[in-house]
């Protein structure tokens, strides 16, 4: 099968407007999904020639960490696409997670992720659900940063970048335009993370202001969840940034009743890939029965993005009409809609029957438009001024009983002219000066040094206000430090940015 399709496509490539796409087979019901798919793909026409490439578990066991040889990256940078069925991934450690790998090299920004329902052909609670969440997906706590700095404290860095969330939002905006929605809902968590969920809530605020004709709203991520999860319904498209969206995208699938039925998206700049949502299946895999509409969905989503939106609709709506007409693999559990149970080939036999035919009863596929992949561009932004005025410094400090006042006090004798301890926090919560002897603290402390210098305020009391420090006053405090005994573990500068603070206030400041 696998070179009847590589021969057709090779024909075809010498046809206008035939994209060359990678594609891998994976493991467990990988192969066979894969292979039905591609028929599918042959049957409808679609204008694709295909380079294979091996991934996954073998070359994980031949001693490749990320489960793909180097000479495959060749092959995936010289065409626009990967279609790739589910791989399996090694138990223990070792071994990096290939998806994450492809995702950052290829650099693929947006995760698109449509989730619908089939009701009542397929039971769903939320039967008029139809959403498309867009996640974020290079950033965040996924930049994969961990540290362990004490013996009681681990830290994991959240990393948010302007262009990351710019591009992103664009793209979702753009996809939200192109594909006829009427709303974009954000969701993050900016009443504690003012910085950085702030920075993507902001971003997503100017780049609203573009596209009038959209309605637009946001929600702090745990109520927004709550109500995704009671009235999906109400949600349209929903963009948000990469660890909540990856605990979205599965719970919205859950609840729409079709994990064996979603495809997905990973977009980048030049490369994108396509796949189902679930996993390789390894408990029936070889025994013909897996579903493969999901990477049958992959695939629309594929042609869609490649401009060849019309055979992806042919397709989109053979597979919802044969939804419909009660064909239904072993997964999808038996509803009162089921005529007839079948297993991998049968399913795309059917479908590939009622290629032409559309949907009686549930809404079609989108019809798309032939204008290929979305290429959004980032403003270049003005830099601004950036002064440094402080430091927080982080120590291990052990003492018996852990008493903040006793550290402050110490630290207090180590400034220097230059610097003023502004305070002390033990896991964000303020400990000196004040704080309560109630306040829990581990061995892991923030110390924060401003720069400050000393004037009188109008009615004559000593008031403090922070002026630029010179880099290596620093260190010099550093030293000081290390050399009354404290266990220095990191520092993060304190930066004003076009006299804006640039750092969070610590609880209780
Ligand atoms: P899974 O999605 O493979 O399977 C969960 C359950 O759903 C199983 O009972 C399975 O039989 C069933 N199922 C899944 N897809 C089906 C289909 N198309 N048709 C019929 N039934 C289907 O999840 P898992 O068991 O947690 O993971 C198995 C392996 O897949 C693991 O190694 C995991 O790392 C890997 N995985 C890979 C990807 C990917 O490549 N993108 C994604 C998720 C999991």
């Amino acid at each position: 099968m696998k070179d009847v399709m590589q021969d057709t496509a090779r024909d075809d490539a010498a046809d206008k407007g035939t994209a060359a796409i990678t594609v891998a087979h994976g493991d467990g019901i990988g192969p066979e999904i894969m292979e039905q798919t591609l028929r599918l793909l042959d049957a409808a026409h679609a204008r694709i020639s295909v380079e294979e490439i091996r991934i996954g578990e073998t070359l994980y066991q031949e001693g490749y960490s990320s489960g793909i040889a180097p000479e495959a990256w060749d092959t995936l940078r010289r065409n626009p696409v990967l279609l790739k069925a589910p791989i399996t991934t090694p138990q223990g450690g070792g071994y990096k997670s290939l998806n994450v790998t492809i995702r950052k090299t290829l650099g693929l920004y947006a995760n698109v992720r449509p989730v619908r329902a089939f009701a009542p052909f397929v039971p769903s609670a939320h039967p008029a659900m139809d959403l498309i969440i867009v996640r974020e997906n290079e950033e965040d706590l996924y930049a994969g940063i961990e540290h362990q700095q004490t013996a009681e404290v681990v830290q994991c860095l959240k990393l948010v970048s302007r262009p990351g969330c710019e591009r992103l939002i664009r793209y979702a905006f753009e996809l939200a335009r192109r594909a006829g929605r009427r709303k974009l809902t954000c969701m993050t968590k900016d009443n504690i993370m003012k910085l950085s969920d702030g920075l993507f809530h902001r971003v997503f605020d100017e780049v609203a202001t573009e596209y009038p004709e959209l309605e637009t709203e946001h929600y702090i991520i745990d109520i927004g969840a709550a109500r995704l999860a009671a009235t999906p319904e109400r949600f349209d498209v929903v963009v948000t940034m990469n660890l909540y969206g990856d605990i979205l995208s599965d719970i919205v699938a859950e609840i729409a009743g079709s994990v064996g039925l979603g495809g997905s998206a990973n977009v980048g700049d030049t490369v994108a890939m396509f796949e189902a949502i679930h996993g390789s299946a390894p408990d029936i895999a070889g025994q013909g029965k897996a579903n493969p509409a999901g990477l049958m969905q992959a695939a629309c989503l594929m042609l869609t993005h490649l401009g060849q939106a019309e055979t992806a609709s042919h397709m989109g709506n053979a597979l919802l009409r044969t939804l419909e007409d009660g064909i239904h693999t072993a997964d999808l559990g038996h509803s009162s809609h089921t005529k007839r149970r079948v297993g991998t080939k049968a399913f795309a036999d059917a479908v590939i029957a009622r290629l032409g035919e559309s949907p009686r009863h549930l809404a079609s596929f989108p019809p798309g438009d032939d204008r290929g992949p979305i290429q959004v561009r980032t403003r270049a932004a003005t830099k601004p001024k950036k002064q440094l005025v402080g430091v927080d410094v982080f120590l291990d400090w052990d003492m018996p009983n852990r008493q903040a006042a006793v550290l402050g006090k110490a630290l207090e004798a180590l400034t220097g002219d230059e610097f003023q301890l502004k305070m002390v926090t033990n896991r964000g919560v303020k400990v000196y000066p004040g704080g309560f002897p109630e306040t829990f603290c581990t061995d892991h402390w923030r110390c924060r040094f401003v720069s400050c210098a000393a004037r009188l305020s109008d009615d004559g009391s000593t008031m403090l206000e922070s002026k630029p420090l010179a880099p290596e006053c620093i260190p010099a405090l550093l030293l000081r430090i290390a050399q009354a005994g404290f266990h220095c573990i990191k520092t993060e500068h304190l930066y004003e940015f076009d006299g804006e603070r640039g750092y969070s206030l610590g609880q209780g400041e």
